[in-house]
């Protein structure tokens, strides 16, 4: 078994890449796990980086070999984290870092107990409209499909352990930074510390945002469940 695994899921626009990547650099030991996917990569995207790219029928087979760790459909496509990674993360020393949708964050907390669930939440629905729309890669119609689905996102709060709201992406990263050192810490059985690191992944434990996420919900029109 690994190390640690740091799940980390949000809704497009969410900021959650960003803050991934922020993560990756900042803290030391720690395995971005490459899922697999039956989408085309995108401008930019390496195959084994972002990615491993597969066919349909390659992912089936995959599938009813039981490669995969947990695997859920997003937006028409498949995608996977491949068993193997848990074995890589143990031989390289080192914790792994999963960004998966909340349905794959299920299978892999049901699987793997310890496992800490971050989600990273927009501060409002029109926010997340703003943002969808600013970056200018989706059409009127993808960016609608995107805000359907990061309500059912927000609905799902519950699987997770914390709940980081990203109003400013660098107060975000900082905080999401805490939460893996503090985690880290205490599977360590160190006393975590210092103090503002500790106050910081604290005031993003799920049932310390509980106001702050229903406000959120509101926005949405949903209810968490
Ligand atoms: P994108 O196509 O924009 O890279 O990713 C779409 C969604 O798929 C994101 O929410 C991302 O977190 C999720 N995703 C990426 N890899 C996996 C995976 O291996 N398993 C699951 N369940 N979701 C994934």
């Amino acid at each position: 078994m690994a190390g640690q695994i740091f799940i980390v899921s949000g809704p497009s626009g969410s900021g959650k890449t960003s803050i991934v990547e922020h993560l990756l650099a900042s803290v030391p030991d720690l395995l971005f796990s490459v899922s697999y996917t039956t989408r085309g990569p995108r401008p930019g995207e390496q195959e084994g980086r972002e990615y491993f790219f597969v066919s349909r029928e390659e992912f089936e087979a995959m599938k009813a070999r039981g490669d995969f760790l947990e695997h859920a459909q997003v937006f028409n496509h498949y995608y996977g984290t491949h068993r193997r990674v848990l074995v890589d993360a143990e031989r390289a020393g080192k914790d792994l870092v999963l960004d998966i949708d909340v349905k794959g964050a299920q299978q892999v907390k049901r699987k793997l107990p310890p496992a800490v669930a971050i989600l990273i939440l927009p501060p409002s629905w029109q926010e997340l409209e703003r943002r969808l729309r600013a970056r200018g890669l989706d059409s009127p119609e993808d960016i609608q499909r995107r805000l359907e689905r990061a309500r059912q996102e927000v609905e799902s709060c519950a699987t997770y352990d914390y709940v980081v709201i990203n109003r400013d992406l660098s107060k975000a990263c900082a905080q999401v930074e805490a939460i893996v050192r503090v985690e880290r810490q205490r599977l360590a059985g160190e006393t975590p510390g210092p103090a503002e690191l500790v106050a910081q992944a604290e005031a993003a434990r799920k049932d310390a945002t509980v106001s702050q996420v229903s406000a959120i919900l509101e926005t949405f029109g949903a209810r968490a469940k």
